[in-house]
């Protein structure tokens, strides 16, 4: 057993106005009302179970089976979970729009194309609120990446900041992953797409680099990861051990401007710029998928 108990993650809910990634991202709170501590769902390196169902050996499934690429774009938040949201803009319907820029895009390429959610609620058939409902909304995107076999998932979203002088475009990746030279080869190809995009369209766009996200939060020298990029692991949900199976294919998950920032709201909020950067990415998941 290789169960990993962190304390005072409630403490990241408080940061979400703060961070996009914060809220719904990290590992999640076990209900309060059991008294018990609240639960990891990532292990700290080295300790991953791999054991766990669906383990590290599948990025074996992930390809397409009638020769076409698969993509599952996965707009973060949902629901009663906002993400980032300030001067007008709330992040899950920005994401969402995004990834509907980037689907029309990818399938004028021939790619097949899967959204976890294509309005501003939680994925189908997720109706829990609360911490619960982003538990679910958890699991179910990284089920349906799963279940369609994706070549590559990319979750996407926008930041936060306390710092209203943070702007600008970063991409994560996971490092404790079999598939991770291709997690870190994908960030860096949509990061360097998305930028060249967005300055060839005239739009000043700050290069944030790529950030390996396994220790996205620590906590008492344990590694906290991003929900829908980390390894098999095990969490608890009252009390009730249980698996949680990781997505099974390279991913990466971007931050498209901070919201927190007045310059690069005015990018969110100009159409054609939108356009530079989901082209970008677009031409980034493709340029990963012909390498391969
Ligand atoms: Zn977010």
């Amino acid at each position: 057993m290789r169960l990993r108990l962190i304390a005072g993650l409630g403490a990241a809910f408080a940061l979400a106005i703060a961070g996009c990634g914060t809220n719904g991202q990290a590992a999640l709170p076990a209900p309060t009302s059991t008294g018990t501590p609240p639960a990891e769902v990532n292990a700290a390196p080295g300790t991953v179970d791999t054991s766990s169902p669906g383990g590290q050996a599948a990025v074996a499934l992930a390809a397409a089976t009638d020769g076409k690429y698969v993509v599952t774009l996965d707009p973060g938040h949902g629901g009663d979970e906002s993400g980032a949201a300030a001067y007008g803009v709330v992040e899950k319907d920005s994401n969402v729009d995004f990834a509907l820029r980037v689907e029309r895009l990818l399938r004028q390429e021939g790619v097949e194309v899967i959204l976890t959610r294509r309005d501003t609620n939680h994925p189908a058939g997720v109706t829990a609120t609360g911490s619960a409902g982003t538990r679910a909304s958890l699991a179910e995107r990284v089920r349906l990446a799963n279940e369609a076999r994706s070549d590559v998932f990319v979750s996407i979203h926008s930041n936060g900041s306390p710092n209203s002088a943070d702007r600008g475009i970063e991409v994560y990746w996971e490092s404790r992953r079999e598939f991770a030279t291709e997690n870190q080869q994908l960030a860096r190809t949509v990061q360097d797409r998305m930028i060249e995009s967005a300055q060839h369209a005239g739009y000043g766009v700050r290069d944030r680099g790529i950030i390996d996200s396994s220790c996205w939060r620590g906590r008492d020298g344990r590694c906290v990861g991003l929900y829908v990029l980390s390894p098999a692991g095990q969490t608890t949900l009252g009390g009730n051990p249980q698996a949680k199976v990781p997505t099974l294919m390279p991913g990466v998950l971007v931050e498209l401007l901070f919201i927190s920032n007045t310059e690069d709201v005015a990018l969110l909020k100009d159409g054609r710029a939108r356009d530079a950067i989901a082209q970008g990415l677009a031409w980034g998941i493709l340029d990963f998928l012909k390498s391969r």
